[in-house]
């Protein structure tokens, strides 16, 4: 199904490009016919997800390929936890249909609108100590190249499997992801309870707080003293939903309302950051929350801003954070958004940010209709001095040849990336900046 030309736009509305054409496939066949058109026609390719990317990896004046009509679940095994998606489900939509088969996403971040191949290509995680990223459950991905042959990719394939180590992380640079095989666990039920704590003790006991729960994170505002901590454990009892009027204050009215209204006040007052952001944090405690898994992880967002996120060597998180806050500080930067810390275990995916090391991932934030690129590009200098890796779907500076260095199988990835689109049909102008021409 071709469509009209029209705007394509991210979640966070700033960055945006009109398709010369904007195709939207039902099938793998219709996928290939779609590449082979913008071949024909000399066009590069791009697939959008959810458009929850900060950056312009999605923007193109080729070919757009949308995967919504390519979002069902096609196979359930309920006795191995495998399950077949097709690419464009989203996370929710997948969670729902694996609980209604006592299944689960093992793991999952704070929103679960994305489609499962655009959160994998950019490396998207929740936090745990000993949880890996949701790319390390892809166990085979079904990818259209650029020429248009289909490749089913897993582990036990004949290159010792580096292109699906490629194709897990990959950037949306290899080709068009179809469908996946995930592996999942067995339903579980989350108790997540939302604190205000000290923030040099949390910071003193991140190690400490980090292993003792299945999932624990911290956000902390620049100019208070106190952090909110978000624990989420497993627990062994039954869902006990919010009622609709609960969840309606909680997650409607403080954390979107609440928090848009003081993010509107500080951006027309800069002067009252400080205090509004104490007053932000006194908010931030709730009442335990005990529901299916996906319910406790992912929260309804409203409020837009620009995001930046480094993986660091989990050993560094605490003086980073320390770092971060004192450069706001100390400058007085009109910073309303918290910086948020979550822990990820190492995986094996050629590009994965988290690959090889225990990871701790820094996340800085900008409200929205205020300059974001000179303070996350200070965040961005101090997560350089610890060995950061920027997250790839949220807003960086880094270019091919500084990000080089970073990954030590970054040349594995660029000759897959050579075998699978040796003509360079999926690419634009961001992905040449950050993976090379
Ligand atoms: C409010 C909000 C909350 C977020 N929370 C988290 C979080 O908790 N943890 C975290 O790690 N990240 C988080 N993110 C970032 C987000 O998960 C990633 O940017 C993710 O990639 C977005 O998925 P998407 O479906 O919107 O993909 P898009 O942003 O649309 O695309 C991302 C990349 O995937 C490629 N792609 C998409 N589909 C395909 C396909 N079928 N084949 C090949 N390539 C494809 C695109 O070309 C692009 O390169 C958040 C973002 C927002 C806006």
């Amino acid at each position: 199904m071709t469509g009209p030309a029209e705007p394509w736009r991210t979640w966070a509305g700033d960055e945006s490009c009109v398709p010369a054409v904007w195709e939207r496939p039902g099938s793998v066949t219709e996928v290939v016919d779609a590449v082979g058109r913008a071949a024909a026609r000399d066009q590069t390719v791009r697939v959008a997800g959810s458009g929850h990317s900060f950056t312009p990896v999605v923007l193109t004046d080729g070919t757009l390929l949308s995967l919504e009509r390519m979002s069902r679940v096609l196979d359930v095994d309920t006795a191995t936890g495998l399950v077949r998606a097709q690419a464009g489900v989203s996370l929710n939509a997948l969670s729902e249909t694996l609980w209604d088969h006592g299944l689960a996403l093992e793991n999952l971040g704070d929103v679960d609108v994305q489609s499962i191949a655009g959160a994998t290509a950019t490396g998207t995680h929740g936090t745990g100590a000993r949880l890996r990223n949701l790319s390390a459950a892809l166990v085979s991905v079904e990818l259209v190249a650029g020429d248009g042959t289909v490749h089913e990719l897993s582990a036990t394939d004949a290159d010792g499997g580096d292109a699906w180590r490629a194709a897990r992380v990959s950037v949306g640079a290899l080709g068009v992801i179809t469908a996946v095989t995930v592996r999942t666990v067995p339903a579980f039920v989350l108790r997540g309870l939302d604190a205000v704590e000290g923030r040099e003790q949390v910071l003193q006991e991140l190690d400490a707080r980090a292993a003792a729960h299945d999932h624990f994170e911290l956000f902390a505002f620049p100019y208070a003293g106190r952090v909110i901590t978000r624990t989420n454990d497993r627990v062994h009892s039954e869902p006990r939903p919010r009622g609709r009027v609960g969840a309606y204050v909680r997650d409607e009215l403080l954390t979107n309302k609440g928090f848009e209204a003081i993010c509107r006040l500080g951006r027309a007052r800069p002067s009252l950051i400080p205090r509004l952001n104490r007053a932000a944090t006194a908010l931030g405690s709730a009442p335990a929350h005990v529901d299916r898994s996906y319910r406790v992880f992912a929260t309804p967002r409203s409020v837009r801003f620009n995001e930046l996120e480094y993986a660091i060597p989990r050993e560094h998180a605490a003086t980073a954070v320390r770092a971060v806050l004192a450069m706001i500080e100390e400058r007085r930067l009109p910073i309303s958004f918290p910086l948020e810390l979550r822990t990820v275990a190492p995986d094996d995916a050629l590009l994965s940010p988290a690959g090889g090391r225990e990871t701790a991932y820094v996340a800085a934030h900008v409200y929205q209709g205020m300059e974001w690129q000179p303070y996350l590009r200070e965040v961005e200098a101090i997560m350089r001095s610890f060995d950061g890796r920027p997250h790839w779907g949220k807003r960086h500076f880094r270019t091919a040849a500084d990000l080089k260095p970073a990954y030590p199988e970054w040349e594995a990835f660029q000759a897959v990336r050579d075998r699978l689109d040796p003509g360079r049909r999926f690419t634009n102008p961001h992905i040449a900046q950050i993976l090379g021409p």
